[in-house]
Parts: structure tokens; sequence; C-alpha cells
């Protein structure tokens, strides 16, 4: 059993440090003006084994401003690469965030934090090291929602806000936020060494990235092969559970890729409201390269890229046939995934075929994607009228709904309940939230975090409401 800790016995320790100087320089944080506690996920806190009761706002405030550091703390900023909308930028990095450290979790994994808007470092090139209030709080929200969701993603502790002024497309405050996951290495790390033609610390960051997060392919004839395996598996399965849900994370570039397959990153995301495969969450993604149906093609664009970077290590046909496994994994997750949020158990040869006539009739009916999962719950359950209203003006409704209830087999709406979130972090509630946060008010913003931390208990609430026509299809700009 783990003991609980303050803020104050927290040991972290760096074991990115056993990397040599290339890899990473040390950064000191340059403290944000009056820090103050905006928002602390008790959920994240356990993890760490941190006791909410020993964490006062005021030494959060402190330690995560910039202003002190935990016990064992050397901060460090990495260096990485990436392809940026298809074209490759030689140098980026951890340009406003920095790695504190890690620490043993109370699952027995380590845990690496890293504060993010801490200001300056090597890596920032243009930028001020900073992050907006609203750009936190989005990610806060948005990682604990998906991780409520059981969709693998790097973790948020708190957010700490402060006096200090940027300059975004207006003048904003710079806050700053505490990311959680066991591992912040990129495919854009593995690019940067391969591009940079440094093949000696390629292998050593490959056989850091084995020892720690994929020790069992250590076992393996060819380590590199089986950890390049193992990472095109779980970026299809993140991908299938992506798609799913509707999650568009808006900026799939190279160095926004996790080498142990969570959401990694999150900028302009957003959440489908209609069912439009189309959709592009991020305003300067103008051709929509990474629209809603293009981001499992270019998930495996990326781990070709990554497949690349890893040519000296592995023979290109192992890569190649590696990188075979995406499609079919990534097949089966989604339709596993969509199958439990239609109440589908078993498996029948029409399934795939249930699922795309369901996914045209919402296009065609431009009917919200999360609304009409609950309806259709609603309809099996004897109120057949949210089903109607979204999709019966479709004229092949009728028939699919027939086959559909032909096909269920068993109690189809405990499975659905379990797998349809009454609430979703849709933009606009994400903006109502920001701007009561921007005046100082973070009620509201506690109460959305915990709908969305019990996404499946929320009573039909105000969560739950398909998303008003003024607050349809926000796109966002990487402005943050
Ligand atoms: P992103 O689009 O957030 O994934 O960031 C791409 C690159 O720009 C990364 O290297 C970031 O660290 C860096 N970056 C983004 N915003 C800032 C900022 N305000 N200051 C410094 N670097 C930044
Ligand atoms: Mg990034």
């Amino acid at each position: 059993m783990m003991k609980w800790a303050g803020l104050d016995q927290l040991q972290l320790e760096n074991r990115f440090r056993q990397l040599p100087a290339p890899f990473y320089q040390s950064v000191t944080p340059q403290p944000l003006k009056n820090p103050h506690l905006v928002a602390f996920s008790t959920e994240a806190a356990a993890l760490i084994g941190l006791d909410p009761c020993q964490a006062s706002a005021q030494q959060l405030s402190e330690y995560f401003s910039g202003q002190r550091l935990l016990n064992g703390s050397d901060p460090l900023a990495s260096v990485y690469s990436g392809h940026q909308f298809g074209g490759y930028t030689p140098q980026l990095g951890d340009g406003r965030a920095v790695l504190l450290g890690d620490i043993a979790g109370s699952d027995g994994q380590r845990w690496e934090l890293q504060l993010k808007g801490s200001g300056k470092t090597p890596y920032s090139r243009h930028g001020d090291g900073r992050a907006a209030l609203r750009s936190v709080i989005r990610e806060y929200l948005a990682s604990e929602a998906l991780a409520a969701l059981d969709v693998p993603t790097t973790r948020a502790l708190c957010i700490i806000g402060s006096e200090t002024q940027i300059y975004r497309e207006s003048i904003e405050f710079g806050a700053s936020m505490v990311r959680m996951s066991p591992s912040h290495i990129r495919f854009g790390h593995f690019e940067y060494y391969y591009y940079s033609r440094q093949p000696e610390q390629l292998k050593q960051l490959a056989d850091f990235v084995i020892e720690h997060h994929y020790p069992h392919a250590a076992e393996q004839a060819n380590p590199y092969l089986a950890m390049y395996t193992e990472v095109v598996e779980r970026t299809a399965q993140l991908l299938a559970r992506w798609q799913a849900l509707g999650f568009c994370h808006g900026v799939m570039n190279t160095d926004n890729m996790s080498i142990i397959g969570v959401t990694l990153d999150y900028g302009p995301f957003g959440f489908l409201d209609d069912y439009q495969p189309d959709y592009i969450c991020n305003r300067s993604d103008e051709r929509g390269r990474y629209a809603y149906q293009q981001q499992p093609s270019i998930a495996m664009w990326n781990c070709v890229c990554l497949a690349q970077s890893l040519s000296g290590l592995v023979k290109q046909a192992d890569l190649e046939a590696a990188l075979q496994h995406f499609q079919p994994i990534y097949a089966i997750a989604y339709t596993e995934r969509m199958k439990l949020r239609l109440g589908m158990l078993g498996k029948t040869t029409q399934d795939g075929d249930l699922i795309s006539r369901f996914l045209q009739l919402l296009e065609q009916q431009k009917a919200d994607y999360n609304e009409a999962f609950i309806a259709l719950e609603q309809a099996l359950d004897g109120e057949i009228e949210p089903l109607t209203t979204l999709l019966a003006g479709a004229a092949d409704f009728t028939p699919w709904f027939g086959d559909y209830v032909d096909r269920l087999e068993g109690n189809a709406t405990v499975i659905m309940a379990q797998h349809n979130p009454r609430v979703i972090l849709r933009n606009y509630l994400a903006q109502q939230v920001i701007e009561r946060a921007e005046l100082g008010d973070f009620t509201d913003l506690a109460r959305l975090y915990g709908a969305l931390k019990t996404p499946f208990d929320a009573p039909l609430s105000q969560y739950n409401q398909a998303t008003p026509q003024w607050g349809k299809n926000i796109s966002l700009s990487c402005s943050s």
C-alpha cells in the first residue's frame, strides 16, 4: 500500500537525465506573478499518492508557478523535431514546458511531471514560453475527460493562474498547468536524431524507451522492431477510441504523437457536434489535413515517419510488415467500440454494415453525433421521439432501425449506458467556463470538471444537450 504524501514530501527523480546532454538542457522555471490555484484534479493527485488534504492552494500555487521546486526536481527541456502539416521542421522541443522529474505512482509505474507555461526554454524559438489560461483550462478538462472515458491520455494535476500578462490575439493572463504521463517522448524525438544524423543518440533513445516503457521488447530478437510494432498497435487502438467518441485532435503533427500511444498536446481540439466527417476543428488547418475522418490515415502516416527514423535499427521489410498491422487493428477496435455504443453484443456479418448505415443517416440528417446514441438508447427504452426527431426525416431510417432492432440481443441499453457519455466536452461548454474563469470565477469550471469525471453517471442534465446553434462547429486557432 502506498502512503499518501503532502507536497513537501513528494520525492522526484529525473530518469530522463540518464540520457546525455544533447537530449536536453537544464531550465529554471520563470515564476508567474501573483499565482493562485484555479483547478486541482484529485484523481490525478491520487495517481502519484498526493494527498489532496495536504496540498493547500497556497502550496500548489508556489510549487507549480515556478516559485519553488519539489524535492529532487531538476527541471529540463528536451529537444525534438517533427513533421508539421506534412513538412519537416528540423528543430522544435519543449518550448513552453519543463520536465520537473518523475515519481513512483500508486499503481507501481512512474509518472513524469511536466510544468507547462513556465517560461522560455532554449527551444522556445520566437515564443514566450507561456500558456494562456484558456488553453490550459481546455487541456485540463480534455485530458481528465478523456481519462474518465478510458481513452489513453496525459493527465492534468492542476492549473495555476496569474497576473503575468501575455500577448496573443489580445492581452491575456498567463497560467501554468502540471501535466502527467509515464512518458512525454514523441515520435519527433526520434525524428530529431534521425534527421540530424546522430545514430548513436537515436539508439540510446530507443534503448531508453524500451527500458522504461516496453521492457518486454528487450527480450525479442529485435527489440526495436518489437517496440515499433507495439507503438503502431497502441496508436491504432488510440485512434479507434478517438473516432468512436468523435474526438478531433486538431494538430496531429509527429511532434504531438506520443511514443506510448496516449493523447498528447491538446490545442484546438474539438468533439463532433453534428456528424460531419470532414469537420475541421483547427482554424489554421485550411486544407483539412487533420479533419475528423482523416485522423486514422494521418496516424498511420505518422507511424511511417517513425519507421523512417528507425530505419537504421530495423530492416525496412520488417518495419513495413509491422505497419501493415495498423489498419486491421484499427478496424477491429473501432468496430468493437461502435458496437458497444450501439449495444450490439456478439458478432454477426452485418455489424459493419449496420454501423455505416447508421453513420450515413446521421450525416444526411446533420444529427448530433453523441446525442444520437443517447436517443437510440431512449428509443429502445420506449421513448422514440428524440430519435425520430433526429433521424426520421431520412427515407432509410425505418429500414435501418428495423434491421438494427432485429440484430440486438440481451439488454442492449445496459451496455449502451456504460459506453455513451452523458456529458461531452463540447467547445461551447469549455468556452462558457473559460469566460467565467477569466473573470476569476472557477465554480463553473469545477462543476463541469465534476460532470466530466463521471460521464456515464451524470443525469440527463444541462451538459447533455446537443450544442446550440451559436456554439456549433467552433473552430479554434493554434494561438494559445
Ligand atoms: P504545439 O503547436 O503546441 O504542439 O507547439 C509546437 C512547438 O511550438 C513546440 O515546440 C512548442 O513547445 C512550441 N511552442 C508553442 N507555443 C509556444 C510558446 N508560447 N512559447 C514557446 N514555445 C511554444
Ligand atoms: Mg506540441
